[in-house]
């Protein structure tokens, strides 16, 4: 229970930090160690290919069938179905 703790104060501190990508992907790190998973509201939030927290500014959501949520980081697209 340890790891998810630690991993909640990286996402947090990642929120408004010039480290936010050091934490973020410290944080995907030990849930991958400890299987431990990132919560599904935070999982997002954070992008899959350059591990930058995602914010208004730093990203764009479009829902056409499927959302699709893109970083304006390093340009990739993440996409999500609409259940
Ligand atoms: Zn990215």
């Amino acid at each position: 229970m340890i790891a998810k703790k630690r991993i909640k104060k990286l996402l947090s501190l990642a929120k408004d930090s010039p480290y936010s990508k050091r934490y973020v992907s410290l944080a995907r790190k030990i849930s991958t160690k400890t299987r431990q998973r990132i919560p599904k509201d935070e999982k997002f939030r954070i992008c899959k290919f350059c591990s930058t927290k995602l914010t208004v500014n730093n990203s764009s959501v479009r829902i056409d069938g499927q959302i699709s949520i893109k970083c304006k980081e390093c340009g990739n697209t993440r996409k999500v179905p609409i259940k």
